[in-house]
């Protein structure tokens, strides 16, 4: 049995931001971190494979080489192989054209009937959360997004989803696909041990060369070219006014509300 984790490595975006004059993200001047929501897939998978022995946990990411470093980490974690899918021919790609060379990176390292695939629900850059989903489409598996509880038997999994309002729990057969959120779990730290055994550790990179005999790589279905969406416009929306925040019970800040409303003249 294999858990296939998708990790995205991405810029640090709990401090300041760095803006270029174009108001694009200044990647180059901020850390790289791993996808928060996707420590929560790793240790969701480290956590299956202390219940389940034999099983394997393969991490993989779609980035430039310098994401070689977050695979280390991964594997200092507990994970047992890292994948670095990198070419330049899939710079540029769009969330299509990531899940479409993420699944067939997944078809080249292979699944079979017990497998799972964890992402994060979203990356804190794109903030898109449609890469996990589109990619169970391409691979034509079942998807379970929001994933707060998993409980695996055999080749059967009981997830919690969380809703809006509350939590619903599915029942879903593997092969399947979750998109895992913050409340799944705390990410364990790297361990001494994992350091050390760092370099008996499979680490490979998936080229061009390696997947494109894989039917979902097309040169007009991966990188800038085969990219439908792009960005035409990057910006900050101007500040509207200052808010004010209305302490107190509920009863005495819609009181505070009227005020304010008669002071301005609105009612
Ligand atoms: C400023 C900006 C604008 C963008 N505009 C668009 C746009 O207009 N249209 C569009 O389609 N995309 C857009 N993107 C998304 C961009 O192309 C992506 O970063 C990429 O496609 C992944 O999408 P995401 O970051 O939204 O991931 P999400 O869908 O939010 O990620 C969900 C999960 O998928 C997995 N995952 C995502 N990317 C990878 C990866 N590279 N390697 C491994 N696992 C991964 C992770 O588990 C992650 O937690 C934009 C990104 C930025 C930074």
């Amino acid at each position: 049995m294999k858990i296939l984790v998708c990790v995205k490595q991405v810029p640090d975006t709990s401090g300041a931001v760095a803006v270029k004059e174009d108001g694009t993200m200044n990647r180059a001047a901020m850390a790289a971190i791993t996808n928060p929501d996707d420590m929560n897939a790793i240790e969701a998978a480290l956590a299956i494979k202390d219940q389940n022995p034999g099983c394997k946990v393969i991490a993989l990411s779609m980035g430039p080489p310098p994401a070689m470093a977050m695979l280390k980490e991964l594997l200092a974690m507990g994970a047992d192989e890292g994948v670095l899918i990198s070419a330049r021919e899939f710079g540029g790609s769009d969330t299509f054209a990531t899940s479409q060379i993420l699944a067939a990176a997944i078809n080249c390292v292979g699944l079979e009937k017990e497998d799972l695939i964890l992402c994060g629900r979203q990356a804190i850059d794109g903030d898109t959360a449609q890469v996990g989903p589109q990619i169970a489409e391409k691979l034509g598996i079942p998807q379970v997004s929001y994933a707060s509880r998993i409980e695996k038997t055999g080749d059967t999994l009981r997830v919690r989803r969380a809703l809006e309002d509350g939590y619903m729990t599915v029942e879903v057969k593997t092969p399947c696909l979750l998109t895992c959120i913050k409340e799944l779990n705390t990410p364990r730290y790297m361990t001494v041990r994992g350091i050390l055994e760092l370099d008996g550790k499979p680490l490979k990179t998936l080229g061009y060369d390696d997947l494109k005999d894989e039917p979902l790589i097309e040169a007009d279905t991966i990188g800038l070219k085969g990219s439908p969406t792009n960005v035409f416009k990057s910006f900050s929306p101007p500040v509207k006014g200052a808010c004010v925040m209305m302490g107190g019970s509920g009863k005495e800040a819609v009181e505070k509300v009227f005020e304010l409303l008669a002071q301005k003249h609105v009612i």
